[in-house]
């Protein structure tokens, strides 16, 4: 028989939840052990409140709310639904929220919910813990929760996160009432990963479903397009933005800023600036990068110079901005000028700054004042820094230093086949063979696997990939037709290949043909093929520009009459009649 109504363990229960914080918490708790109330049966509910205050409110106390539910015999699921959760909220990173789930299980007293589902997998999410949240998924089958809506979209985003594509989508076959949240959830999932043909061929399944994507979607969807250099529905997006009326906040405008650069169009992006009402930091700072990649210097000072007046404070991707656009343009004095202006606002240089000072420098041809730079920084120069030295050493043959610099790199990135290639070309460059047949043996036993050159170009919609010396592409044998005939006519142009770009044991025809399958040259044979003029051919590679392509590309731009344009994974060349953008200086 209960002692106490129901009517007074509700009043208790309303006191809890309007508890002001811990102090007033522990007085209501102390008042109910020293009359003996809480021993008395009934009142595990009284007692999951207190749990769930200590372990869900912002002034709650976890650590508590651990000794309140360790004195329960048989704690109700919603007291380990409080805890699991909350240990999540407090430990971000931590797995204590998955063995809680556990020790639920192996009780035996409780049954999970969708909700204690739901929370361990968002656990799993947070600390990518993939096998245990498979284990999550088959529960859900077992426990009968694998149509609750919680269960779906915490297994959807737990999936995305940990990057499983595959089972995301089973998941997501699975949800016969789609909603907004499980929509989007997969478009960032995509996004994330640079799955951009998925992620945008699941916003078209969006809107043919009749459903309408809010801000939070269309801004997943632009960075999509910003990734893929997918200019064309990028700017489709824009119009759709427009056309809704969905509301263009800061962070939309920004993302359309950052996707219009990325694409290669910067008056757009331009426009975008110059029409927002309101700018912070962000958008400033997005639009000064923006023409720093673009190799429009002046553009991206002046602008640093209007963002000081309108009285902005810049940060550190301001910084990044006006010194990565001195590196590309290589004037020193204003690269120094903008580093002293970055203390004198209280802005910490990090690694990304040391680099374009590194950068800098080394262009400029002031190598030795670029290798005290990096011996005088406060805190170990990564492999980036390192590498840019050294391609600065092989600009100005200082061998003294080079050793030394390899052994860093090397030491940093034992796994990284750039490090080893730039340096077979340096001792190629020079004609020290057995360097480079010590570097390629090295390279095979330490298991390096060189990565591929990957370049994409967008055809009405879809974005088409290219590996170097991949046939995969169903149009390959157009392609290569194609490029024999760009090849003929470029040689007739007058142009050598650099073949020392190639390493040195294929003989010279083979490095010739070696060169006419990067990736970037596939692209843009496949452009020439699919596209008439005026429409500009937009090209996005995943690794610096080869020399040679850049040569080629120039003459292709003149001898075809085509406008091309290529981001590397350093900065945008703009091909017009013969001429590069960079004035050949990247
Ligand atoms: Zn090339
Ligand atoms: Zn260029």
């Amino acid at each position: 028989m209960p002692l106490f109504s129901n009517a007074f363990e509700d009043h208790i229960a309303s006191l809890i939840q309007k508890c002001p914080g811990m102090k007033t918490l522990r007085q209501i708790h102390g008042r109910l052990l020293r009359n003996h109330i809480l021993s008395s049966s009934p009142f595990t509910f009284t007692l999951s409140k207190i749990i769930s205050f200590c372990a869900l409110s912002p002034n709650g106390d976890i650590h508590y709310a651990q000794r309140v539910f360790d004195d329960i015999l048989q704690p109700n699921v919603f007291s380990w639904n409080s805890m699991i959760r909350g240990f999540s909220q407090v430990q971000n990173q931590s797995s204590e929220p998955i063995a809680l789930y556990r020790k639920m299980l192996s009780s035996g007293f409780a049954n999970p919910n969708s909700f204690t589902l739901a929370f361990v997998l968002k656990a799993c999410s947070n600390i990518s813990a993939l096998s245990e949240g498979r284990q999550v998924h088959s529960h859900a089958y077992k426990y009968g929760l694998d149509s609750s809506p919680f269960v779906q979209t915490g297994l959807l985003n737990f999936y995305a996160k940990c990057e499983e594509l595959a089972s995301a989508r089973f998941v997501f076959c699975d949800i016969s009432d789609k909603n907004l949240i499980a929509w989007s959830a997969m478009i960032s999932g995509y996004a994330r990963i640079g799955m951009v043909n998925e992620a945008l061929g699941l916003f078209r399944e969006m809107q043919e479903a009749g459903l309408s994507p809010d801000e939070v979607t269309m801004v997943s969807v632009i960075s999509a397009c910003a990734k893929a250099g997918a200019l064309d529905l990028g700017r489709w997006v824009h119009s759709f933005v427009d056309r809704k009326g969905i509301r263009a906040d800061l962070v939309l405008s920004t993302a359309l800023i950052d996707m219009y650069a990325k694409c290669g169009l910067i008056e757009k992006a331009k426009k975008v600036f110059d029409d927002m009402v309101e700018r912070d930091t962000m958008a400033w700072s997005t639009m000064i990068v923006g023409f720093a990649t673009h190799g429009l210097v002046d553009d991206a000072l002046k602008l640093f110079s209007r963002m000081l007046d309108s009285k902005v404070e810049p940060n550190h991707v301001t910084f990044l901005g006006v010194l990565s656009a001195c590196a590309h343009s290589g004037i020193v004095r204003d690269g120094r000028r903008f580093w002293s202006a970055m203390h004198d606002s209280g802005v910490q240089p990090l690694m990304e700054h040391y680099g374009c000072m590194v950068d800098l420098l080394c262009r400029a041809g002031l190598f030795e004042e670029a290798y005290s730079f990096v011996r005088r920084m406060p805190f170990p120069p990564n492999a980036v820094i390192w590498r840019t030295l050294l391609a600065g050493c092989k600009k100005n043959e200082f061998q003294d230093k080079e050793a030394i610099i390899a052994e860093h790199l090397l030491r940093l990135e034992p796994l990284n086949a750039e490090n080893y290639v730039l340096l077979s070309n340096i001792y190629a460059l020079r004609s020290h063979w057995d360097k480079v047949s010590k570097m390629r043996k090295k390279m095979k036993d330490n298991g390096v696997r060189v990565i591929p050159g990957c370049s994409s170009i967008e055809i009405d919609g879809f974005v088409h990939k290219f590996i170097v010396s991949d046939d995969s592409h169903p149009e390959m044998k157009q392609i290569r037709e194609a490029l024999k005939g760009i090849s003929r006519r470029v040689r007739l142009s007058g142009h050598l290949p650099w073949t020392s770009s190639v390493l040195h044991d294929v003989d010279e025809e083979e490095k010739e043909n070696a060169l006419c399958e990067h990736s970037e040259r596939l692209a843009v044979a496949f452009g020439l093929i699919k596209t008439r003029t005026p429409t500009v051919i937009r090209v996005v590679k995943n690794l610096r520009f080869c020399a040679d392509c850049h040569e080629v590309i120039k003459i292709i731009s003149k001898e075809y009459g085509r406008e091309i344009i290529v981001r590397d994974r350093v900065r945008f060349h703009r091909f017009v009649s013969g001429t590069c953008s960079c004035n050949d200086f990247w």
